[in-house]
């Protein structure tokens, strides 16, 4: 298989093109340049649209099992070239290439579950008699694709966030156009070469590359777009959600994720899951664990079994076997992250280790005593930053925990089954994990989260449901 390397096409209703407005694509460890990618424009943008309103129509004619087979086979081609993808994913973007490998399985698996799922996407009869006089009726009400789709995408999962909505998009028989985040295309064009090779009849993948200060607009506020699937951060969504008008969104947005460490809990356990769930993908994972609250009694003790873990974490040359962690997406974010912290200190937070940062990587970071008025406290750090808080009880965990714009995942760490019930009713959090980190997730389970965390929820059965509108047929009989 070739590897995209330089001078890199976008792929637009199932044509390679090229334009010469390029975007640098750059190796975040030390910002040298990978290859270029064209520009997309507003006309491009628009072409893609009017291409997708005829896929949208193949799409939906596509038969079941030949969805299946085009997922399948995007699923193959991927196994078969997986080095090539990890080796991707870890270039482009912040992620070792183990770490990369990881994400590349889960695409493949999102694909495979995607056509399985397509096989499922089913009505049921409706009892019309249960109201006095429609005792002559009978009807079901089946699932029908919605049409076009506009995919938007983050950096941190480049490959597996672009498949959660384009397996999903295909099984349910829609046309989708996806916009992915301008620092990592690379990954999102290998997916359509994915399903190029597949057999994707064209027009119902688009993969543009650009800018979204240039063609996020057209992409969101068009009438023909039937759904927005937004994946990234909270203030981009908000500001897709004021202006995309009556079709549907979908919102996977951030957190700053909660972890409980009660008193009963396995430490060694708690550490380890804890440490990964921090620092994983550099800390940029929307799961990643961002406040840990470990209760009075084994505070110590957990504070310093995780802080010697933590200054055990390789960090360096993502592509070595033997790196733990990778540099962050750029400078700039590593520099926002490095402000974040020195505020903290400044305002009275403890530096348990870390706080370093050398070009675009910021070195593994605990923290503990941090000031509620420092913007560590409240906001998503999306960096290798982790804070401990020490706290009395359960309740004071589960308030603090909540006390907060977020609500994505959580975790909590005890063995004692009443006190986990009493966490999962009480938490606000689309998906509380029980003796693990909040940084746990298949890609068949419902993902997503509450308040500023996001609208909907993705996973592939979920997804196909926010996909596909329900049609109610009725059949009104002779007496
Ligand atoms: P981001 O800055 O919000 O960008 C995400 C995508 O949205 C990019 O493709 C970006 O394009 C585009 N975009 C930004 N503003 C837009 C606008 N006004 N209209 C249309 N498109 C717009 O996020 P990021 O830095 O790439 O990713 C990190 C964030 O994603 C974190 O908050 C993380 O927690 C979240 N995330 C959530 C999940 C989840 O499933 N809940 C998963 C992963 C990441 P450009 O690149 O061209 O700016």
């Amino acid at each position: 298989m070739k590897t995209l390397t330089k001078g890199e096409k976008f792929f637009l209703a199932g044509q390679w093109v090229e334009r010469d407005r390029l975007i640098d694509v750059r190796d975040p460890k030390d910002d040298s340049l990978i290859t270029t990618v064209p520009a997309a424009s507003i006309e491009d943008t628009l072409f893609a649209i009017e291409e997708a309103k005829k896929g949208a129509k193949i799409a939906a004619e596509i038969p079941t099992h030949e969805r299946i087979a085009i997922l399948n086979r995007a699923a193959d081609w991927i196994l078969d070239n997986k080095e090539e993808y990890a080796t991707m994913i870890a270039r482009e973007g912040s992620k070792t290439i183990r770490e990369a490998r990881k994400e590349v399985t889960r695409c493949i698996e999102t694909l495979r579950v995607s056509a399985e799922e397509a096989r499922r996407i089913q009505g049921e009869t409706i009892p019309f008699d249960q109201m006095q006089g429609s005792e002559n009726r009978v009807g079901y009400y089946y699932r029908f694709p919605i049409g076009i789709i506009a995919a938007i995408t983050p950096f941190n999962d480049p490959l597996n966030l672009v498949a959660h909505k384009v397996g999903p998009a295909i099984a349910a028989g829609n046309a989708i156009i996806v916009k992915p985040a301008t620092v990592t295309p690379l990954s999102a064009l290998m997916l359509a070469k994915a399903f190029e090779k597949a057999g994707l009849p064209a027009k119902v993948l688009s993969v543009i590359t650009g800018y979204a200060s240039e063609i996020g607009d057209t992409l969101v506020t068009h009438p023909d777009i039937r759904m927005v699937s937004f994946t990234g951060g909270l203030s981009a969504g908000k500001e897709i959600l004021k202006k995309a008008g009556l079709k549907k969104i979908s919102m996977e947005l951030g957190s700053n994720s909660p972890v409980i460490v009660l008193n009963d809990a396995e430490l060694e356990e708690a550490v380890e899951s804890t440490v990964s769930g921090a620092f994983w993908a550099a800390g940029q994972n929307c799961l990643g664990v961002q406040r840990i609250y470990i209760e009075d009694q084994v505070f110590e003790e957990f504070q310093g079994k995780f802080v010697n873990q933590t200054l055990q974490y390789r960090v360096g040359d993502k592509l070595s076997e033997f790196t733990d962690m990778g540099p962050m997406i750029n400078e700039k974010e590593a520099i926002r992250v490095e402000n974040w912290v020195n505020e903290a200190v400044a305002k009275g937070a403890k530096l348990l280790c870390g706080g370093k940062r050398e070009g675009a990587f910021y070195m593994p970071t605990v923290l503990t005593d941090v000031p509620e008025n420092c913007t560590l406290a409240s906001e998503e750090v999306f960096g290798p930053v982790v804070t401990l808080y020490r706290v009395p009880d359960l309740n004071t965990a589960i308030c603090e925990s909540n006390r907060n714009e977020y609500g994505l995942q959580a975790g909590i760490f005890t063995k004692d089954i009443e006190k986990a019930f009493h966490a999962i009713r009480r938490m606000e959090v689309g998906g509380i994990m029980i003796n693990d980190s909040s940084d746990y997730r298949i890609d068949a389970m419902p993902f997503g989260g509450v308040k500023g965390s996001g609208l909907g929820r993705e996973g592939i059965k979920f997804a196909l449901q926010e996909m596909t509108e329900p049609k109610v047929v009725c059949f009104k009989l002779k007496k």
